[in-house]
């Protein structure tokens, strides 16, 4: 009798997958039956932040369709060379939370790991698209410094990697570092900001959730979705098994025109995570990084969206609407603005 397994799926080739990302905008269009004339693809030479995309992500793009909300993430057009007021390069300044290279402590409780300087697919609207990793990068024995931070102040008791993207490092990289903050008795929680359950699904293997599991910390997953196309069913099982490992599955998502701007639009995205055992938490606003203006919602209509989301879901299935403040210790809330 043959020995079908349910689900096969090859859990080890995500290395690979990082290593054959698309670079090239020009072969992307190719790949998607469009003409050059069809998107307002700027020079890439002239780009600081690359082009960047893995083909698994680009399987679930529409072919032929030059406004396909997934292409709409990640294709570099002229709108971005066009500095906009109120736009900058370090919209949250971050840079002053930067204490240490690969440390950002900014919030009460909670340091931020900068893990890795890259990530699997270069999304135009980051905000963190002009930080500079290679200033940042702790190498050895920089790691042990920011352990040692976190050690002398007993009020930190959760670690977030991020990045970039921190699934990008290799699980070697990241077993040093877990099994040294997991000896530190403060540490109640390890929590993982990452779009590659999303863009290489595969990265989630089982050696990687024995290693998360294995730490004794809770353990949180913040994924980032934004349009309900990005979920085929590849990624419905990568957070599927990390619900099932009992690690908490999160996603946030931008808030971005053209692309989710649309109350049914987030609402199939929420329904398509909770069925894979992931929760909705925050829906941001954009944040004012040069080169994403044609990206951004009016905060009016940001409110309205939300609140037309609210009147058709459950509300355990409805993100938080919020905006980043630099200076502010939380994100913000977008309260409603209505009258009964
Ligand atoms: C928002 C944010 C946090 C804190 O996240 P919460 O989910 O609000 O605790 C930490 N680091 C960075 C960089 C953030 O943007
Ligand atoms: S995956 Fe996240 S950090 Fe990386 S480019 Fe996209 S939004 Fe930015």
């Amino acid at each position: 009798m043959n020995q079908h397994r349910l689900v096969k799926n090859p859990r080890s080739d995500w290395q690979q997958s990082l290593a054959d990302v698309i670079t090239n905008p020009n072969r992307l269009l190719e790949m998607l039956h469009l003409k050059p004339e069809q998107v307002d693809l700027c020079a890439i030479d002239s780009l600081k932040f690359p082009f960047r995309v893995p083909r698994e992500y680009v399987a679930r793009m529409r072919l032929g369709d030059p406004r396909d909300p997934l292409l709409l993430q990640i294709l570099p057009t002229k709108q971005e060379l066009s500095a906009m007021p109120g736009y900058s390069h370090d919209p949250l300044q971050e840079e002053k939370a930067n204490k240490l290279p690969g440390l950002i402590h900014k919030y009460k409780g909670r340091v931020l790991l900068t893990i890795a300087g890259a990530c699997a697919i270069n999304c135009r609207y980051c905000f963190r698209q002009h930080f500079s990793y290679e200033d940042n990068n702790p190498g050895r024995a920089g790691w042990q410094k920011v352990v040692d931070y976190v050690a002398a102040d007993p009020t930190i008791n959760e670690i977030i990697f991020s990045g970039g993207d921190p699934l990008i490092a290799k699980d070697s990289l990241l077993a040093q570092i877990i099994e040294r903050i997991s000896k530190l008795p403060q540490i109640k929680r390890l929590r993982i900001h990452t779009r590659l359950p999303v863009v290489i699904p595969q990265r989630v293997t089982d050696e990687l959730i024995t290693l998360l599991i294995n730490s004794g910390l809770q353990i949180i997953v913040v994924v980032h979705a934004n349009h309900p196309n990005e979920i085929d069913a590849s990624v419905e099982e990568s957070l599927f098994v990390m619900r099932r490992a009992g690690i908490t599955v999160l996603n946030q998502a931008v808030l971005l025109k053209n692309i989710n701007d649309d109350p049914i639009v987030l609402a199939e995205l929420s329904e398509k995570l909770f069925a894979s055992g992931c929760l909705p938490y925050y829906l941001h606003t954009l944040d004012k990084v040069m080169g994403s203006a044609h990206f951004d919602v009016e905060i009016s209509r940001a409110r309205e969206i939300h609140w037309q989301l609210s009147q058709i879901l459950p509300g355990y299935l409805v993100p938080k609407l919020v905006k980043e403040v630099p200076g502010v210790l939380s994100k913000v809330p977008i309260n409603l603005d209505i009258n009964f």
